[in-house]
């Protein structure tokens, strides 16, 4: 097996948010965490010898142990904490990787890539500029790094997250969101879901799609501001479809997609 397709760290930490959803913490085995910039990614791989979790669904195909299934995924975890790497992940059912992630319990082995990479990151965004971070599901783990990096050092700088889900339960970082929004006078969190109905007791949040919630211009009320290019930079992360519409409406209002050599204020992170 060649050095670097070795399982060379080991899961730490696993913790449920949903039966779908999961926070996992991985540690290198016998060497450090590199420097890496919040909004960066790891590749995290294992063998397809490895089993995969009850509740997914088979897999119909012969396998090769020496194969290795390699995904990427965002770092929600600081960038200054040397001790473990962080995701936050969701279970495709029919999937190759996420199945076996999902059968991982605290001291197995898994691969992760010993650099880390990727072009999502806060310095594309003036240092004076608010920031609203807008996600579906698990694409809020990047903003996770984000605010426990360096997002929130500058006191001038407003920074909000408006969080979608199908429902409350699959809000992963709900509570540690809503307590910096009680601490952090700058900060704000809009968390949103799609399927109300569902909820067991009432849900007093917001109601519909994060774009819903753009659009209802509660940030620019709780602000006292009118949200512009002028102004603000917008992070866009998760559901392919949700970033398209995002895109076309933040167009509307003259935001202008951060993309090869055109600068602007939309940064999106397509899975
Ligand atoms: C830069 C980057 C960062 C990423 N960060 C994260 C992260 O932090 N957390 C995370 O959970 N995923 C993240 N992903 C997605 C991840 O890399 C995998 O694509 C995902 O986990 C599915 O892998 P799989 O092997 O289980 O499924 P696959 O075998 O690759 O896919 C099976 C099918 O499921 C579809 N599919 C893929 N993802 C989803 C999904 N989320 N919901 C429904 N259907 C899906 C695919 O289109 C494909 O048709 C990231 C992707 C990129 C490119």
């Amino acid at each position: 097996m060649a050095k670097e397709l070795e399982l060379n760290s080991i899961v730490t930490q696993v913790m449920l948010i949903s039966p779908i959803n999961i926070i996992i913490r991985v540690t290198p085995m016998g060497w450090e965490i590199p420097a890496f910039e919040a909004g960066q990614f790891a590749v995290l791989y294992l063998p397809e010898s490895a089993p995969r979790c009850t509740n997914a669904l088979p897999e119909e195909k012969e396998i090769n142990p020496n194969k290795m299934i390699r995904r990427a995924y965002s770092i929600a975890s600081s960038s200054k904490n040397k001790e473990y790497i962080e995701f936050y992940i969701t279970l495709v059912h029919s999937g190759e990787l996420t199945p076996r992630i999902f059968a991982l319990q605290k001291g197995d082995k898994i691969g992760m890539t010993t650099k880390f990479t990727g072009m999502f990151t806060m310095d594309k965004a003036p240092y004076d500029a608010n920031i609203v971070l807008i996600a579906t599901g698990t694409g809020v783990a990047p903003y996770m790094s984000m605010l426990r990096s360096t997002a929130l050092n500058n006191p001038n700088r407003k920074v909000a997250v408006i969080h979608g889900a199908y429902n409350s339960w699959d809000l992963g970082y709900s509570s540690e969101l809503s307590l910096l929004e009680s601490v952090v006078p700058n900060f704000s969190y809009l968390p949103t879901v799609s399927h109300p109905q569902n909820e067991i007791i009432p849900w007093g949040g917001e109601v519909g799609f994060v774009q819903q919630v753009w659009q209802s211009k509660k940030l620019d009320t709780r602000w006292n501001q009118k949200l512009s290019s002028e102004n603000t930079h917008v992070f866009l992360c998760g559901n392919p479809y949700m970033i398209d519409e995002t895109i076309q409406l933040l167009e509307s209002e003259g935001f202008v997609e951060h993309k090869g050599k055109v600068t602007g204020q939309i940064h999106a992170e397509k899975w």
